[in-house]
């Protein structure tokens, strides 16, 4: 379901002026994507910018008509009819982020950039400072208006390397960077 009726109302418009064939074409590539989508599973982001091709602007607009929803539903669904690919992708998470930045090949550094992009790479929430909305990350992901980036931090203290993240969020130019409470369980 869409909340914000105007966008819903121009979406519904659009819908009614295709020809019977244009939406019949629309609805199928649409739901081959969904199921592609259900039986290989990814991001939020996967499903809109590698599988249905937008780009950043879409987001938003996307997530208001249940976009991350029906990813995290897709997901879900992958986890419980493939659960030995699950448990592999967890292991290879783990692996991936475990391991010393030195000793990592270059496929597992190009591996890292990449899932830092998805935000696969941690599952935590941030409570944002402004109007204190609970900002989720990797898992029933949110945002609030102020959200605006998010940054790595390491330290290395002996021979640990240890990671954070912080959250940015920015209201009229004041910024503040709040530390994401990771959350252990692995849903990627
Ligand atoms: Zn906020």
């Amino acid at each position: 379901m869409c909340e914000d009726e105007d966008l819903l109302k121009k979406a519904e418009e659009v819908w009614n002026n295709l020809t019977d064939e244009t939406r019949l074409s629309v609805t199928c590539f649409i739901f081959s994507k969904i199921h592609e989508h259900m039986e290989n599973s990814g991001t939020y982001r996967v499903l809109i910018y590698n599988r249905l091709g937008f780009d950043m602007n879409a987001y938003g607009v996307l997530m208001e008509s249940g976009g991350l929803d029906i990813s995290n539903m897709c997901h879900d669904y992958w986890k419980e009819k493939y659960p030995e690919k699950f448990e592999a992708l967890k292991k290879h998470l783990k692996e991936l982020w475990s391991e010393d930045k030195e000793e990592a090949t270059e496929k597992d550094k190009s591996d890292r950039e990449d899932l830092k992009r998805e935000s696969l790479v941690f599952i935590g929430r941030a409570t944002c400072p402004f109007c204190n909305v609970v900002n989720r990350f990797g898992r029933d992901e949110r945002r609030c208006p102020h959200y605006e980036d998010f940054e790595e931090v390491q330290v290395k203290s002996a021979k640990l390397l240890v990671k954070y993240y912080l959250a940015v969020f920015r209201e009229n130019g004041e910024m503040i960077k709040i530390m994401v409470e990771e959350e252990s369980d692995g849903r990627a």
